[in-house]
């Protein structure tokens, strides 16, 4: 009996070995197809192509993900991983503060304790990698400087160190500005003249990338003084405004204009999107382009059918999306005499609402109400793929392909080195982490 049983937890030993091992391949596959973008055939990422294709949780596909790639930096672990000689449990617990300098370390935490143990020490590790970077920022912030003085010809110097974030939007800003002085000073000369012109007045030449810098800044100080410093609300900063002429809604190839607001031109297929589910007000022209009349301000979708297409729907209907926020989709465009009602309208997040207004993704309404999904080639899209083929003796098959790859996996393979004492995980981190010592 007991010799029974002895043998029953050595063959769950085992099979839970290999299972991690196979694991290891898995994860190898699931980062190369990450890489070569596989997945970008309409999902939003390679966690949602793993929760529609292979059935996983979302939560477990975005962790499946997470570890791939970490594990594609930590080739020791990867490797204890793919001999079966650590759990999937503990490599995903290590790979979470992992790094290639503490790798080996950590690795050996991994061998020595249980799950348990790794779980505990990798919590006190991000305590202290926590305080380290809660350290460095408050270094940042107390070393932003900025110091503008004059040189002794009278020219200003300017010389400072700025925090990421805020580096980030003076880099944007000057860019907008260089452009707006730059771009469009180059589309104000006619073509085929530039040439002559430089030839003739040399100091006319293009600045130099320094000295287009030096003139967008000083934009820039003009702009905000002229705007009173007012940084705006979030939404105005990033209102877009549509410009459609009406035959371009109905037909994207039909003569007339799709422009934002400041008269970038955009796609018709962009200004379809936008105009699926959005609040409209239709203005006449007259031949000159005077507007005639201005209609009053209508929602596409009423908000008491927006909420009967919530309830219905849910979320984005697209195959392995779901995601909670969406817009109304008109499937067939009111633009087209499409009705607005609720067997022609779908919920589309945004993502999902862009693939088949831009992307050449085409979705319709069967006769039995359920929605189908096409990919831009027209192969159909399904709500559930069907499921891989496994072989009768599946356990046996990866036996088998273990044993050809050379791997040794026995009943003690995965075995961790604690013999019970009790675990301190402050002496641990102490003795591990290499920022610990300086606390
Ligand atoms: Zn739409
Ligand atoms: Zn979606």
């Amino acid at each position: 009996m007991n010799t029974d049983l002895d043998r029953l937890g050595d063959e769950i030993a085992e099979l839970s070995a290999h299972l991690d091992a196979a694991t290891a391949h898995l994860l190898d596959l699931i980062r190369e197809f990450d890489e070569r973008g596989g997945w970008n055939t309409g999902f939003r990422s390679c966690a949602a192509w793993l929760a529609w294709r292979v059935g996983l949780a979302p939560g477990v596909a975005r962790e499946k993900v997470r570890v791939a790639r970490t594990l594609g930096t930590l080739p020791r672990l990867a490797q204890a991983l793919a001999r079966g000689e650590l759990s999937y449990s503990k490599i995903r617990e290590l790979t979470r503060v992992a790094t290639p300098e503490t790798e080996e370390r950590l690795l050996a935490v991994g061998r020595a304790g249980t799950a348990e143990h790794v779980e505990r020490i990798v919590r006190g590790w991000r305590r202290v990698d926590r305080i380290a970077e809660a350290r460095e920022t408050v270094r940042r912030h107390a070393g932003r400087t900025l110091q503008v003085y004059p040189d002794g010809d009278g020219m200003v110097i300017v010389r400072g160190r700025l925090e990421p974030e805020v580096g980030a939007v003076l880099v944007q800003a000057l860019a907008a500005a260089r452009e707006a002085l730059y771009q469009k000073a180059d589309e104000n000369v006619p073509a085929g003249t530039c040439g002559d012109v430089s030839a003739e007045t040399p100091a006319l030449a293009q600045p130099t990338m320094p000295q287009q810098q030096a003139d967008a800044l000083a934009l820039l100080a003009e702009t905000a003084l002229h705007h009173g410093i007012d940084p705006g609300a979030p939404a105005e900063r990033y209102q877009v405004v549509v410009h459609v002429d009406a035959p371009v809604l109905a037909d994207a190839d039909a003569p007339g204009q799709s422009v934002l607001g400041d008269g970038a031109r955009v796609p018709a297929g962009t200004s379809q999107r936008l105009a699926c589910d959005a609040s409209r007000v239709i203005m006449r022209h007259d031949p000159d382009g005077r507007v005639t009349e201005v209609g009053a301000r209508t929602r596409t979708i009423p908000s008491a059918l927006r909420r009967a297409l919530h309830h219905r729907d849910r979320g984005c209907r697209f195959p392995g999306c779901g995601v909670r926020f969406g817009q109304g989709h008109h499937i067939r465009h009111w633009a087209h005499g499409g009705p607005t009602t609720l067997s022609n309208l779908a919920l589309l997040c945004r993502r999902h609402h862009r693939a088949v207004h831009e992307e050449g993704y085409q979705m319709e309404r069967q006769p039995n109400g359920e929605l189908s999904f096409r990919r831009p080639d027209g192969r159909l899209l399904p709500e559930v793929p069907p499921a891989a083929p496994v072989p009768a003796d599946s356990v046996g098959a990866l036996r088998a392909r273990h044993e050809t790859q050379g791997l040794r996996i026995h009943a003690r393979t995965a075995s961790c080195g604690w013999l019970g004492e009790r675990l301190d995980v402050g002496w641990a981190i102490d003795v591990l982490h290499p920022l610990a010592a300086r606390n």
